[in-house]
């Protein structure tokens, strides 16, 4: 295939008039392709190509509660989102179509590799974890689907006030099943065997929830397994502040030393969000070549704080960007993650010769993210020897009008609304602003009555859930007052 004409974006950030020439899902060559002969052309004169976005976390299993929850802090809103008692199971059906309606938002905002760190209740199943990668192989999208696992009881995992958790509902959580490390890698491997490599583009992780989620034997198997097959682990790390006043709790020390004293950190390891970490955390992470994956607006929404980002790239560590999933941000646009970041940390000091801009955000949501799903130097650039993940925006539309500077255009002025053409992989799965491979209004119809069904039969759950609420509640007022090295919150008054 060879991509015609187009503006095509310069590590620079500048642009240049090149031809793409595109072999089995690689780029051959860039340059003026007057004379090479093809089949298959797209014609990119008018357009600024880019390579595609990836978006390093999110939770498909989300999407059909966006919109639902407002002013609840992470540990409250787990309780509707991520209910721990009667949530009803969804079908192979429900899955697919709610992991289609997130490619659908995402490949058409011009995000070409997303992070899906994959939860199922009330378990996870070779069919339900299939039904997702189905969506992902149909819609031409990359990803990289982290298997979510934990073997550790609720509140052995936040320290709620048990005083006020009645022994009726402490029974029923005691009786929901938990599956065990062993079980939970059985499944890893049931899934890695079927659908990792998958036309190059469906990749599988091992998602151990939090530290605090599992067992330390846990996190040593789910380490030693990626390493024995050489995959990918991501891993909720200091999200809030009550996470980090747990770690003092159960380890006696911070959550990310005892990841090190385990072993556990290593380049393959992202640690999502990576906002409660302090000064000997940081040092910790970047002596072992850990990635951390920055979601600002979910962190907004669940007022976790925010990540010492400049700090984290001014130590080399790896940092790429995510959405979050659909009930904490409620987008997965990545183009709004990506401006929000080159803005937020502007706020943080006035010393503006150290603010991250549009050049640094554009860099963690590309190349950094490459490096957080296992694809450094394969990804995240458009240059001969990567893979063709390439969007094209269409030049005579209102953000880029005049063309001042293409870059700071792409990250500042809601350019997804642009996005005229994708290619993930070589082959375009966006053309003229809707996805080729599959029929998204028929898609969107049954997402409308399937969201509906399954919002309305949650409603026991959200029902418990409340009962649980006032010994979460107590619990997040004590954590939020207690001493615990930093302060992450912005803006306090
Ligand atoms: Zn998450």
């Amino acid at each position: 295939m060879i991509v015609q004409g187009g503006q095509v974006l310069q590590p620079d950030g500048t642009t240049r008039e090149q031809d793409i020439r595109i072999e089995a899902g690689i780029i051959t060559e860039l340059g003026s392709g007057s004379d090479w002969e093809d089949d298959d052309f797209v014609d990119a004169r008018g357009r600024l190509v880019a390579p595609g976005l990836i978006n390093t976390h999110c939770h498909s299993n989300e999407n059909f509660f966006k919109g639902c929850f407002d002013n609840l802090p992470l540990e409250l809103w787990l309780l509707f989102s991520y209910p721990l008692l009667a949530t009803p199971r969804q079908t192979p059906r429900e899955i697919y179509v709610r992991t289609m309606l997130g490619c659908i938002e995402m490949l058409k905002s011009g995000c070409t590799t997303v992070v899906d760190f994959l939860y199922e209740f009330p378990d996870m199943t070779d069919e339900s974890v299939g039904a997702a990668m189905q969506a992902y192989l149909d819609s031409g999208m990359r990803v990289l689907l982290i298997v979510s696992a934990s073997d550790t009881v609720y509140y052995e995992t936040t320290p709620i006030a048990m005083e006020l958790l009645t022994p009726e509902l402490k029974a029923k959580i005691d009786a929901e099943p938990i599956p065990s490390a062993e079980e939970s890698l059985q499944l890893t491997d049931a899934v890695r065997r079927r659908w990792h490599g998958v036309e190059n583009r469906l990749m599988v992780g091992l998602g151990p929830s939090g530290p605090q989620r599992c067992s330390d034997r846990q996190l040593q198997l789910s380490a030693e397994y990626a390493a024995r097959h050489d995959l990918h682990l991501h891993i909720h790390t200091l999200e809030t502040k009550m996470q980090a006043y747990s770690g003092h709790l159960y380890y006696g020390k911070t959550i990310v030393e005892h990841l090190s004293e385990l072993h556990f950190l290593s380049p393959r390891v992202s640690l999502n969000h990576a906002i409660w970490l302090t000064e000997h955390d940081i040092e910790l992470i970047a002596a072992s070549g850990a990635s951390t994956t920055h979601n600002l607006l979910s962190n907004f929404k669940l007022g976790s704080g925010i990540s010492p980002v400049p700090e984290l790239l001014a130590r080399g560590i790896n940092v790429s960007l995510g959405t979050d999933g659909k009930s904490s941000n409620d987008s997965q646009d990545m183009y709004e993650v990506v401006k929000t970041v080159a803005l937020v940390h502007k706020t943080q000091q006035p010393e503006f010769t150290t603010w991250l801009g549009a050049a640094e955000a554009w860099r963690m949501g590309t190349l950094g993210g490459a490096k957080s799903v296992g694809m450094e130097g394969q990804v995240g650039t458009i240059a001969e020897g990567q893979r063709a993940d390439l969007v094209l925006f269409d030049l005579a539309t209102v953000p880029f009008i005049p063309l001042n500077n293409p870059l700071q255009q792409l990250v500042y002025c809601l350019s997804s609304r642009s996005v005229d053409t994708v290619v993930v992989e070589g082959q375009v799965v966006v053309k003229d602003g809707l996805l080729t491979r599959v029929n998204e209004r028929d898609l969107l119809q049954e997402g409308t009555e399937l969201g509906r069904s399954y919002v309305s039969r949650s409603e026991q759950a959200f029902e418990l859930a409340r009962g649980i609420f006032p010994s979460v509640a107590a619990g997040y007022r004590h954590a939020v007052g207690q001493e615990v090295g930093v302060d992450r919150f912005i803006g306090k008054r």
